[in-house]
């Protein structure tokens, strides 16, 4: 990991390989391939991804990244996940204050496990998946590619935290988790600044998916940035910025 992106913070939340590359395994594309194809939509797992904010840091862009790989931007699925998780972000921060934090944190909080650590995916074997697809799941170039050419324009969103920096460039807004975490121990945060983040977000975020529906206004770069963003914010940063690194 390169000095920029070095990750040096105590208070770091746990998140199983998230500073280490993706190392995407024949289990986790095999099951993401039907997932994203459909099953995402079932119900049960959509609500499973709601409660838990979607994924944890790992398969978050594990999950950004098999979509890359196979849907060549067409990313319709990511935005209407990411859309509904930020405007779940944005009430949860409205949560009435009377009674200090404590509703905020409450509603911020996961209230499940990741789908794919509880499923245990990552062990799983390849089923019948073809070795081609094996090896298309497994190229993080296009996830590369996609988020470094947005760099720009979400690295004012970046978590301090997750960076392990701060200075020039870099938000004081932190990740969810980060934001949780500092609510805990009692750290004053911007809560206003938070909360306008997540607003330009789901704006954003909203406009991107519309671009994929018949009629909808072409996206901005901003707005594909922003996706990258709300998963940042949901999940952590970590993991993307070792890929980027
Ligand atoms: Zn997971
Ligand atoms: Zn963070």
């Amino acid at each position: 990991m390169s000095e920029r992106w070095r990750i040096s913070d105590q208070r770091q939340p746990s998140a199983a390989g998230a500073s280490q590359p993706l190392h995407i395994t024949d289990g986790e594309i095999n099951f993401l391939w039907s997932f994203i194809q459909g099953s995402i939509a079932i119900a049960d797992t959509w609500n499973g991804l709601m409660r838990s904010y979607g994924f944890c840091a790992r398969h978050a862009w594990i999950h950004m990244s098999v979509e890359l790989s196979f849907r060549d931007q067409y990313l319709l699925g990511p935005t209407i996940l990411y859309a509904e998780l930020i405007d779940k972000s944005v009430r949860a921060m409205s949560a009435s204050r009377t009674a200090g934090l404590q509703p905020v944190i409450r509603r911020l909080r996961a209230a499940g496990p990741c789908l794919l650590c509880a499923l245990n995916v990552k062990d799983a074997s390849a089923g019948a998946c073809p070795q081609a697809r094996l090896d298309r799941g497994r190229d993080t170039g296009p996830l590369r590619n996609f988020a470094g050419k947005l760099e720009p324009l979400w690295r004012g969103s970046l978590c301090p935290d997750c960076a392990g920096a701060s200075g020039e460039g870099i938000s004081a807004n932190r990740c969810r988790q980060h934001l949780l975490a500092a609510m805990q121990a009692r750290i004053p945060v911007d809560m206003a600044a938070q909360k306008d983040m997540l607003r330009d977000l789901s704006d954003r975020v909203g406009r991107y998916q519309k671009s994929f529906l018949a009629g909808g206004a072409e996206a901005a770069d901003r707005d594909r940035a922003a996706l990258i963003a709300a998963i940042g914010w949901c999940s952590g940063w970590q993991p993307l910025l070792a890929q980027l690194s």
